[in-house]
């Protein structure tokens, strides 16, 4: 497979990833579940950097049965209309401001609970769910933006929606946005679209031309969690992005690591630099918030600022349009601005 192969005259070459599953004659798989066992091992192959070959184990075929299990609850769960959408704020860390909510996907499971995102996507997006998902959130979002806008006309409010690169694989994706925004009569500008680097660096070109077609619509794109997939710096110059977003592993290590405050910081250079805002996630210390400020960097979200919550725990927040700078920084910080102010 590795060996390169002359396509009118460019040199193509490409690996393989394999995926290996035995059926002893004891065992009672048919052939198209050896097929998906294999087809299983194929994606830990993937996840494990590509190029190998992998053989099914216990533990591989334990989580794959796992993860069929979860694939047919979640198709129910939307047949059952069991998804819900949190928000979480994004703040100006100088004023408390209110600047943006963030529309995170929830499950209301009828045994297990409200589950996070995290618990569930990755599924949704091996098994192509995360299409319908996808859709489902982004129409659900726009009806929330609508509702808040006629409820409270002052506020400057974007809402923004995150989006997995297996999304963009559809062509009426821009349409799709764009039908949306009309349909509840939103300004491309009160919406923005969370993209993760990988959907930048696994296809470029693909992603490039989808995110021009946000722009001509107005609506604005970030890169979600920063700094982790290794974007390159001339990939990002062509693109047309609007935000960066630090991710929370490097955030979080600012006050005592070296190393994660270096890469804050010239992150946030690089968005000085490519005229791009830059707003932290995770901000979970007070601390966390003045080594920010201190950087340049005065936009962010976090536990520390709220957790997501559903619409309803919104309400005074959206009423305030702020959250009070006293959450951002405790009393004595406050005093000690202050008094070097003075
Ligand atoms: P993300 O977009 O980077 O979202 C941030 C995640 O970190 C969220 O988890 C949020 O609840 C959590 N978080 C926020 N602040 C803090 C904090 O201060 N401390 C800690 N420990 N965690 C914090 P969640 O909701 O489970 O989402 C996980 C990921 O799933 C998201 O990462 C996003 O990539 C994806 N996701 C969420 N909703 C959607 C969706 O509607 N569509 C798609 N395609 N992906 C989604
Ligand atoms: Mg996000
Ligand atoms: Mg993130």
């Amino acid at each position: 497979m590795a060996a390169p192969v002359d396509l009118g005259g460019q040199l193509v070459s490409h690996t393989a990833s394999i995926g290996i599953a035995i059926a002893d004659s004891v065992s009672s798989m048919t052939d198209s579940d050896i097929l998906a066992a294999a087809d299983g091992a194929m994606y830990v192959a993937k996840a494990r950097g590509r190029n190998k070959a992998v053989l099914l184990d216990e533990e591989m075929r334990a989580a794959l049965d796992d993860r069929s299990r979860m694939e047919l609850m979640l198709r129910e769960a939307l047949e059952k209309d069991e998804l819900r959408l949190h928000f979480q704020p994004e703040v100006d860390l100088r004023t408390g401001r209110l600047l943006s909510v963030e529309a995170l996907v929830r499950w209301q499971h009828p045994d297990r609970g409200l589950m996070a995102a995290a618990d569930f996507i990755t599924v949704a997006e091996e098994t192509g769910l995360v299409l319908t998902i996808g859709r489902w959130v982004f129409a659900e979002a726009c009806r929330q933006l609508s509702a808040w806008m006629k409820e409270y006309p002052e506020l400057p409010l974007v809402v923004r929606v995150n989006m997995s690169p297996a999304e963009f694989a559809a062509t009426d994706l821009v349409e799709f946005v764009e039908n949306c925004l009309l349909v509840n009569h939103i300004p491309g500008d009160r919406l923005c679209i969370e993209i993760t680097e990988y959907a930048v660096i696994d296809e470029p070109e693909k992603t490039a031309a989808i995110l021009r077609g946000f722009r001509e619509i107005g609506v604005e794109v970030a890169i979600d969690d920063f700094g982790t997939g290794f974007a390159s710096m001339t990939e990002l110059k062509h693109l047309p992005v609007d935000l960066l977003k630090l991710d929370m592993s490097f955030v979080t290590g600012i006050t005592t690591d070296a190393y994660d405050r270096a890469i804050v910081e010239s992150i946030i250079r690089l968005g000085d630099v490519l005229n791009l805002g830059v707003t932290a996630e995770g901000i979970e210390q007070s601390d966390v918030v003045e080594e920010l400020l201190t950087l340049g960097c005065h936009r962010g979200q976090g536990y520390l600022i709220s957790r997501p919550v559903g619409p309803e725990e919104l309400v005074p927040l959206l009423s305030a349009g702020r959250v009070p700078l006293s959450l951002l920084r405790p009393a004595e910080l406050t005093l000690g601005l202050a008094s070097t102010t003075f």
